[in-house]
């Protein structure tokens, strides 16, 4: 047992208001280390690569929601479909249909966010604020089969700035409850606003966060950066 994983899980969901949900980011962790996050409770975990979640998914117990949280390529979204339960990371409008028409084939309904782009860096992908505007998200969402709109990811900028990182969750925020009330009402499902990391969870938690994706504060610092 390690009690370092544990320890932090615990002094984390210490200090977490309830009824936020915590996403275990275990990209470049062993299974081992996962099943240690597993064992003190955590139940999400979060993959950036189709690859890596296929390979640990099945050497890990079935209660796990796998969530996708890393760029989605089209020649991916078999795979993706089949071993995520979550996609966070649906950065376009084609994606997000392919996605539907491939949870269609294999019977499944597949609950994804869509990632807005709100950091000044340019490498983080999402869809721009303007894009988000200019979509008519009713429309879209009314058209699909099996998969579910189920609310907004982003990513702040990496910066020691706060009021930076404050005002960057704060417009994904104000974003999201626009859509509930423009394109979602009645839609109990539109209701996940993901965006915190190790470093910045306490500002998004402090914008509204429903949902926090952790790693290095959980599992320590990464040996290989995975991008
Ligand atoms: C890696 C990653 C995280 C977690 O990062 P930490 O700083 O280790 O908590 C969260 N979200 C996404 C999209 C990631 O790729």
């Amino acid at each position: 047992m390690n009690n370092i994983i544990a320890g932090n899980i615990r002094k984390l969901l210490d200090e977490l208001p309830s009824g936020i949900s915590v996403v275990a980011v275990t990209k470049t962790r062993t299974p081992e280390e996962a099943l240690e996050a597993y064992r003190a409770g955590l139940r999400i975990f979060g993959e950036n690569r189709v690859q890596e979640m296929m390979t640990k998914r099945p050497l890990l117990p079935d209660d796990i929601s796998w969530h996708l949280i890393g760029h989605l390529q089209s020649n991916k979204v078999k795979q993706a479909v089949a071993a995520a339960s979550v996609i966070e990371s649906v950065d376009s409008v084609r994606l997000l249909r392919l996605i539907d028409a491939e949870a269609l084939a294999q019977g499944k309904c597949t609950d994804c966010l869509l990632q807005v782009h709100i950091a000044t860096e340019e490498t983080k992908s999402g869809f721009s604020l303007e894009e988000m505007a200019e979509t008519d998200w009713r429309h879209v969402s009314d058209s699909l089969k099996a998969a579910r709109i189920c609310g907004l990811m982003g990513m702040a900028t990496f910066t020691d700035d706060r009021e930076k990182v404050r005002s960057e969750f704060r417009s994904l925020s104000d974003l999201f409850s626009r859509m509930r009330k423009q394109y979602f009402t009645g839609k109990s499902h539109f209701r996940e606003l993901s965006m915190g990391m190790s470093g910045d969870w306490r500002l998004a938690v402090g914008e509204g966060s429903t949902m926090i994706r952790v790693g290095t504060l959980i599992f320590g610092e990464r040996i290989f950066k995975a991008r």
